[in-house]
């Protein structure tokens, strides 16, 4: 069950069940009132008559008093219905009754017998079918100074209830109507400040809390000016809401810069790596690569070649003389020159074609989907381009030339693997400079090479 429905429930119950019993309280005290009243009025009309009965017994004026009785039975009492008025003396023989009948008689059943033997005002309750009787005794005494006084009878009347009964029912059902509608009244009026002072805000902090626990970290419980526990539970709650968003953006703060700093740290690594990837591949002097990485991708793209089918060219340099162009112009000028050297190689050369530098003053390209007769031309061009380039500012003097010398050897033709094919270049080019170096020479097919 909900906790809105237990504490309405319970709250209109309690209401419902105290008004109840207020109101069952209250009339049960009317009751009693009521009652009382009755007994009062009844003894009171007894004394009455006493006072006119008392000289008539005293006297024996027993006329007088049949005459009385009659007179009183005549006599409309207000409130009080008189059923039946009886006068005994002490031997309980009638003086006097409302029923002519009964004069002279001796009533001798117990409650009479009782009533006149008492010396107090005695009450009985008598129910005859579905009417109800009040019966009261009043001794006659006449009173004598520090004497019981001289009894001389006794005054027996009966007061009919049926009517009062009645009218007490009907105020009964008018008084439970109203009782009833008093305690649904304040049963609503229960359920209406329970659910306003206790439920709602109760809830509000069910749902806030909700709130917070799905990630809503801005949730508040809205203010109350009142100062009752529940109030007090709020604001504490938003102060506990107010320092979890602080701390919750601290954190998330520390970890944005956590995480940036994080980020660069990665891309300095990744520059790192990569310069030192650059580096692990790239000659120094002329920033070409350098012979390792001719190695692993010479066999990377015979792999290719071979699956496409298609030919492969290496070609081998060296440059010519070169140990005397350092002799007579320094191992720095020589440097300068290897540079100048790569640059044209760079320039020349189509960005899928990989130029290396092998050693010392060597140099070799690999040039991919290239046959013999390209190959050729591309090695022809480069050492014409070499020749033709004035390397005066290299030297620092007036006019200053080299030539180089190449060697082309191709894939499959020449060779299977990396090795024989680089061994053919490298043959070739001996055997340019044999010939009388700045040449192009193409490496001979294999049988006729071992001949
Ligand atoms: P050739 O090749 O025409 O037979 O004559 P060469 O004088 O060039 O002979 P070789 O290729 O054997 O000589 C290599 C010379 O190249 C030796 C050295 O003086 C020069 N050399 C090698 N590596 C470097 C280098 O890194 N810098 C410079 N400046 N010179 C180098
Ligand atoms: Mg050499
Ligand atoms: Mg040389």
């Amino acid at each position: 069950m909900r906790l809105r429905t237990r504490i309405l429930g319970l709250g209109a119950m309690l209401a419902l069940f105290s008004s109840l019993g207020l109101g069952l309280l209250l009339l049960s005290l009317q009751r009693d009132r009521d009652t009382r009243g009755m007994e009062l009025r009844a003894r009171a009309f007894l004394e009455a008559v006493q006072v006119g009965v008392l000289p008539m017994m005293a006297e024996q004026r027993v006329t007088d008093l049949d005459r009385l009785v009659s007179e009183v039975r005549e006599h409309r009492l207000e409130d009080l219905d008189l059923r039946f008025l009886a006068v005994l003396d002490p031997e309980r023989r009638v003086l006097g009754h409302t029923d002519p009948l009964l004069f002279g008689s001796v009533l001798d059943d117990a409650r009479s017998r009782r009533f006149t033997e008492q010396d107090q005002v005695q009450l009985d309750q008598e129910r005859d079918g579905d009417r109800e009787m009040l019966v009261m005794s009043l001794p006659v005494v006449t009173r004598v100074p520090d004497h019981p006084g001289i009894r001389w009878g006794t005054l027996i009347a009966g007061f009919d209830l049926t009517e009062a009964q009645q009218a007490w029912t009907r105020t009964l059902i008018g008084s439970l109507a109203l009782i009833l509608v008093a305690a649904l009244l304040s049963a609503g009026l229960a359920m209406l400040l329970l659910d306003g002072q206790v439920v709602r805000p109760v809830q509000r902090l069910t749902e806030v809390a909700g709130e917070l626990g799905s990630g809503n970290l801005s949730a508040r419980v809205p203010a109350s000016s009142q100062e009752d526990d529940l109030a007090v539970l709020g604001r504490t709650f938003n102060q506990m809401a107010e320092a979890l968003e602080r701390q919750t953006h601290g954190l998330e703060k520390q970890v944005r810069q956590r995480t940036r700093e994080l980020e660069r740290a990665n891309r300095q690594l990744q520059d790192a790596n990569e310069r030192l990837q650059r580096l692990a591949v790239t000659d120094g002097l002329t920033g070409l690569y350098n012979f390792r990485y001719l190695r692993q991708t010479l066999e990377m793209e015979m792999h290719r070649a071979s699956r496409q089918k298609s030919s492969l060219s290496v070609l081998m340099l060296d440059v010519d003389h070169f140990k005397h162009f350092n002799d007579r112009y320094g191992h720095p000028a020589g440097d300068r020159v290897l540079q100048g050297i790569a640059e044209i190689l760079k320039k020349r050369l189509r960005v899928t074609d990989i130029p290396c530098r092998y050693g010392g003053e060597e140099f070799a390209v690999i040039l991919p989907d290239t046959d013999p007769p390209a190959a050729l031309r591309v090695a022809e061009e480069i050492r014409q381009r070499v020749k033709e380039e004035d390397f005066s500012q290299e030297t620092g003097t007036d006019s200053t030339s080299l030539t180089i010398s190449i060697g082309v050897a191709c894939f499959p033709i020449h060779g299977q693997d990396p090795e024989a094919v680089l061994k053919a270049a490298d043959t070739a080019l001996y055997r340019a400079k044999d010939a009388g170096r700045d040449r192009v020479m193409l490496a001979r097919p294999p049988e006729e090479a071992h001949e």
